[in-house]
């Protein structure tokens, strides 16, 4: 398979000295606590195995985190897996339940390794594309991707690489879908907690009838801004949880032990601290944003997520890969090109994502290294 577009977007960073605002991490170290936890873990010496489930201290961190934010019932003896990133989640969910031939249907722009582990399962990607500027779900186009195929609705909400948080209003659209055709719905919520303003994350979980459908998964790596660690976790009713176990476990069997004490210890901070973490990220993309716009761009309004779209189109450019296969090289600034979050690029050749999750005197030397174009 292909290098993935983050690899290769941060391997021309690297090699140009470039300012990464492709691959989406943070450049701050991340809650003190969460950190010390991690370290005092490592010095008791639980540096040995977890079990395959996760630690017991996170898996009920984990659940009473889904019931004190969202009111979500969560076993955490059942209910709760922990696993090497949300992406080990995702694809052992998806290996849990997709046979070769079935249909997967996914917001268009997904995320990339969504399409890779539907075709390692010789499953099919059905997109559902949402448009620019305001990314609104199309009701009828979700309707019209269900054929006798479809198993699965993969959710991500709030939306990388968008921005886009759906609306109640919209998920109960795709939960009448999931419940009509009895589909699962795979929820990923990995940006749950870092949503912009007065917008407010729903979990699909929450609404009736489906959370004995939906296996929801989240990450601790971006909740905490410690990307590295590959902390994630799905969450659900037993039988579709013990799935997405009885596959992780022939993955990689269990996820770092003292990073899974960090992630509990996070998860038990005052909710202001995470509130606080995204009223940061937030100036941030305003500060993105402007600048971005000061340089003559159109840039879509991002209401979550690590990430802004601007077009590029002004400069010049027809084709978004290109332009940020040379970007690192030519100004010192690296981007990832919206296309590659699609089955085809057309009508997003000119689209850019850039990071806005940086210290803001690295946004503002992006910024002036961004104004040679
Ligand atoms: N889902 C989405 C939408 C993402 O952007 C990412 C990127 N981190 C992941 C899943 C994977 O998360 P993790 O790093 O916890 O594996
Ligand atoms: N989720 C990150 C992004 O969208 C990338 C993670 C990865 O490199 N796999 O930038």
């Amino acid at each position: 398979m292909a290098e993935t577009i983050f690899s290769e977007m941060s391997r021309l960073a690297s090699e140009h000295d470039a300012i990464n605002l492709g691959q989406g991490f943070p450049d701050t170290p991340g809650p003190r606590e969460v950190v010390d936890a991690a370290v005092a873990a490592m010095h008791r010496g639980w540096n040995q195995y977890p079990p395959a489930v996760g630690i017991p201290s996170l898996r009920t961190a984990i659940a009473d985190h889904q019931r004190r934010w969202y009111g979500l019932d969560v076993d955490p003896n059942g209910g709760v897996v922990v696993c090497s990133g949300a992406s080990e989640a995702l694809s052992s969910a998806m290996t849990s339940l997709l046979r070769p031939g079935d249909e997967v249907i996914a917001l268009e722009p997904y995320y990339d390794l969504y399409a890779a582990t539907a075709a390692l399962l010789g499953a099919r990607l059905v997109p559902v594309r949402i448009h620019a500027p305001d990314y609104a779900l199309d009701g009828d186009a979700l309707r019209e991707a269900v054929t006798g195929r479809t198993r699965m609705i993969l959710l991500n909400t709030p939306h990388n690489p968008t921005g886009a948080v759906l609306s109640t209003a919209e998920l109960q659209q795709v939960a009448d879908v999931a419940i009509a055709h009895d589909l699962v719905v795979l929820a990923d919520e990995v940006y749950e907690h870092l949503v912009f303003d007065d917008e407010r994350h729903v979990p699909i979980a929450t609404l009736p009838g489906m959370f004995e459908r939906t296996i929801t998964v989240g990450s601790g790596g971006k909740t905490f801004s410690v990307t590295g660690w590959k902390i994630g976790w799905a969450t659900g009713p037993a039988d579709l949880v013990a799935g997405v176990l009885g596959v992780k476990q022939w993955f990689s069997f269990a996820a770092g032990t003292p990073l899974q004490h960090g992630i509990a210890a996070g998860l038990t901070l005052p909710d202001e601290r995470l509130a606080a973490l995204a009223t940061d990220l937030a100036r941030k993309r305003d500060l993105l944003t402007d600048g971005l716009r000061e340089l003559g761009l159109e840039v879509f309004h991002s209401r979550a997520t690590y990430f802004v779209t601007a077009d590029v189109a002004p400069l010049g450019v027809t084709d978004s890969l290109e332009f940020c296969r040379s970007l690192p090289e030519r100004v010192g600034v690296a981007a990832v090109p919206n296309q590659v979050f699609h089955a085809s690029p057309e009508g997003v050749e000119t689209q850019v994502r850039f990071a806005c999750c940086k210290r803001d005197e690295i946004l503002a030397d992006a910024l002036l290294r961004l104004r040679k174009l």
